[in-house]
């Protein structure tokens, strides 16, 4: 078996040999086989300098070097693509994931049978008031109107199975939002909590401008509801031209209507409004299509398979191996034990 750890690093030079000297020790506890896949991406400071000594020194370290800054998605995509591992990681190189957590993570997927173990922060400790706020809200607002289910406080920090890497890079969307996509592929999921980490070393990349640009776009990729708006005025429109028409009515019954300035001002309001819900109704129309082309561009898998008979074998057979390892072991032991005997 073989782990891949993906590590987006963008200008990470203060942290990337701190975080390389406490994933040694975690990666010394694996008795795997193992890779480091280092994407940098467009670091202008040392960062690269750093992965390549790394790489000269360490087989296990791989890395891939972006031409410009393109950001993490595009970093995450990178790193998963190179990835070769039969599990493969997702880790920042700041140290604000704990390395030791990988343990962990490996023994819910090899032992507990879970697809993904991820991890998520318990607290927003060290962020501020407003930023913690607009994160709840959002969180919030994704889970009610997508259908990619998101864990508040969830981090990019998560290790997975081949099967869903592969799904996970079967959504071959240009605009990336792992969040989401880690949430729409679904798979049995674990979740371990943690207390926030500050972040060893650095400073965050992320303003508030990139954050709501970050969760804009993330509602845009994964939701239509924003074309619901034109749904809601298109109705309140036509609801106050039926309301003026019925009020212009009972008011010429009454025989109210004073003179003819008035009569045209009390028709041409309705009618306007009519008009006007009309349009928004147009666009209502505009926005069924416009969905269907949404989700065809997309072009994500219709769906995503977890398991066949064939997956049930393959376990079986591993099953029986394992139980025969250890009753020869256990075999062994009785043997040795005899030996011992006086
Ligand atoms: N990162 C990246 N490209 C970017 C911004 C960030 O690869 O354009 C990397 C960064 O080097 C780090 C991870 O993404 O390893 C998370 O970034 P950061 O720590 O700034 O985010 P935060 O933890 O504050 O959410
Ligand atoms: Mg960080």
């Amino acid at each position: 078996m073989k782990i891949s750890i993906v590590v987006p690093c963008y200008n990470e030079e203060a942290c990337l040999q701190k975080y390389y000297d406490a994933m040694s020790e975690v990666r010394a506890r694996l008795e795997t086989e193992f890779e480091y896949i280092f994407v940098d991406d467009g670091s202008r400071d040392r960062s690269l300098e750093i992965i390549r000594e790394l790489a000269g020194r360490d087989c296990e370290v791989r890395y891939v070097s972006f031409s410009r800054n393109f950001g993490k998605e595009a970093a995450i995509l990178a790193g998963l693509e190179a990835a070769e591992g039969d599990l493969v990681g997702l880790m920042d190189a700041d140290l604000q994931d704990p390395p030791e957590m990988l343990l962990e993570m490996y023994n819910g997927i090899v032992n507990e049978g879970y697809d993904c173990v991820g991890c998520r922060r318990t607290d927003r400790k060290g962020e501020g008031k407003i930023k913690s706020a607009f994160a709840r809200l959002f969180y919030k607002i994704m889970n009610k109107v997508s259908d990619a289910e998101l864990v508040d406080g969830a981090r990019d920090y998560r290790l997975m199975t081949r099967k869903m890497t592969d799904a996970v890079l079967m959504l071959s969307e240009r605009d990336r939002f792992s969040k989401g996509i880690f949430g729409w592929v679904g798979f049995k999921i674990k979740w371990l909590e943690y207390k926030n980490v500050e972040r060893v070393a650095g400073k965050t990349k992320w303003n508030f401008r990139k954050l709501t640009k970050y969760a804009v776009g993330g509602i845009e990729d994964f939701s239509t509801a924003p074309l619901r708006f034109n749904n809601v005025v298109s109705l309140l429109l036509f609801l106050a031209a039926v309301g003026f028409a019925a009020f212009d009515i009972v008011w010429a019954c009454l025989g109210k209507f004073a003179g003819g300035g008035m009569l045209t001002l009390f028709i041409i309001i309705p009618v306007t409004l009519f008009l006007l819900s009309l349009l928004f109704f147009g666009m209502v129309l505009l926005g069924e299509y416009i969905k269907k082309i949404f989700k065809e561009v997309k072009a994500r898998p219709v769906y995503l398979v977890r398991e066949t008979e064939k997956d049930a074998a393959l376990s079986q057979t591993a099953q029986s191996e394992k139980n025969e390892k250890s009753e020869n072991a256990d075999a062994f032991a009785e043997v040795a034990a005899t030996r011992n005997e006086p």
